[in-house]
């Protein structure tokens, strides 16, 4: 059957920046498995797939605004690192910040002269993915799946 509305898609991929990068990769594990028409993987990629059928391979190109955005300057924040009160803070670490109901999680960039650079934006913001897709599976959804809002068994949830 062809992907649409609530089919449950069970795929491979290597998502690759536009350099060649490999930065994901479901090499190892089992396919991956979602409901299409959701929401759940970003919509460049949905609607790629779309029409697509079990055995399908497809290199699906989704630049930063079907992705994972672009980059938002106002989620790049400097703040004085006593506010992390004596905490190590380091390049890379991540944690949850936030005020209003908008949580985010912010990866620290950099740290120099008593002051910490954070970033608010998704790790992938700005980036246009290259996903190498395989299709292995496509099949209705149950009621109870969609009931759920995700997918029960391989590639999905145990329950
Ligand atoms: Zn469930």
């Amino acid at each position: 059957m062809q992907i649409t509305n609530n089919s449950v898609v069970s795929f491979h991929y290597t998502l690759k920046d536009a350099d060649g990068n490999t930065l994901d990769s479901s090499e190892g594990r089992e396919a991956f498995a979602y409901i299409h028409g959701g929401g759940m993987i970003v919509p460049g990629l949905e609607e790629q797939l779309e029409g697509k059928k079990a055995g399908d391979s497809l290199l699906a190109v989704v630049a930063p605004e079907k992705g994972y955005g672009n980059i938002d300057p106002q989620l790049m924040h400097k703040v004085p690192q006593d506010r992390f009160g004596g905490q190590q803070v380091e390049p890379g670490m991540q944690f949850q910040a936030g005020e209003q109901g908008e949580m985010g999680v912010f990866t620290v960039v950099a740290v120099e002269d008593g002051h910490v650079m954070l970033n608010g934006n998704h790790p992938l913001a700005g980036v246009t993915l290259h996903f190498n897709v395989e299709i292995t599976n496509v099949r209705e959804a149950t009621a109870e799946e969609l009931s759920h809002g995700h997918v029960h068994g391989e590639g999905g949830v145990h329950h």
